[in-house]
């Protein structure tokens, strides 16, 4: 009895200690190649253990930069892309957010971190995934996060207007009703475009929606919805 209680106890250890390892592999990877540069993203990434997020037939690569497959075709997107979108996005403690994708939800729990006492709203369309990024959040005391299942092309205007908004799913132009559910000086994030896309910041101003910034060559699963690429 003790002695398996300190065979698994052990193991454990062994575990979290490979993963740590490759975390800051990863880490040191990201910083190199400048996908990572802010020190709050990083500690995000620390306390948000993207192992915590990924089905168990992937949880050996978890720490690899790369997408990984979840349930219904879909993917958890790689830790670089993560880290610049969540960098470009600017959060700051307090601000009330909105994702369409929630997917595993890896990328929910991080703006839920880096949000503090503000509040994120993530909608994702298929239930399946609903149910698997609600228990992946369980394991965490986020408790300002909420996963709305729905078509996120609509946004989510009862909870709306957004300080920020970011789709993890590929546009062929950002839906309309997102541009209207942000926030004056709000920022919005997306990869846009068709079998390859521009990772692309705006912001709404009072001379209309501006960019502040983008990026070619991403790779996103398309958004579908009402105002996401038809199937
Ligand atoms: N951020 C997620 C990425 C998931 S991939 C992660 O890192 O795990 C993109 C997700 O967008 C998929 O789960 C897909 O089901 C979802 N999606 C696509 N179109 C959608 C829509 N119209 N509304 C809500 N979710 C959508």
């Amino acid at each position: 009895m003790i002695k398996n209680y300190i065979y698994t106890l052990l193991n454990r250890i062994k575990i979290e200690k490979k993963y740590n390892i490759a975390l800051n592999n990863l880490i040191n990877y990201l910083r190199d190649s400048k996908f990572l540069n802010d020190d709050n993203v990083e500690s995000a990434f620390r306390n948000i253990p993207r192992h915590e997020f990924v089905q168990t037939s992937e949880l050996d690569r978890a720490y690899s930069n790369e997408p990984l497959s979840i349930m219904k075709n879909q993917t958890i997107s790689q830790p670089g892309v993560v880290s610049r979108m969540t960098e470009w996005l600017d959060i700051k403690d307090g601000q009330k957010i909105l994702e369409i994708g929630t997917g595993s939800a890896w990328q929910t729990a991080i703006l839920s971190y880096l949000v503090g006492t503000g509040t994120v709203y993530s909608i994702e369309r298929h239930s399946e995934l609903v149910k698997f990024a609600k228990e992946n959040l369980e394991k965490f005391s986020l408790n300002n996060t909420h996963v709305i299942l729905g078509d996120g092309s609509l946004g989510y205007p009862q909870a709306s207007p957004f300080d920020r908004i970011m789709i993890t799913a590929a546009c062929q132009e950002i839906p309309l009703p997102l541009l209207e559910q942000l926030a004056d000086n709000g920022l919005i994030i997306a990869p846009v475009g068709d079998s390859s896309q521009s990772l692309v910041l705006l912001k709404k101003t009072p001379k209309g929606i501006i960019e502040i910034k983008s990026q070619s060559h991403y790779i996103f699963v398309p958004l579908l919805g009402k105002f996401g690429k038809k199937n």
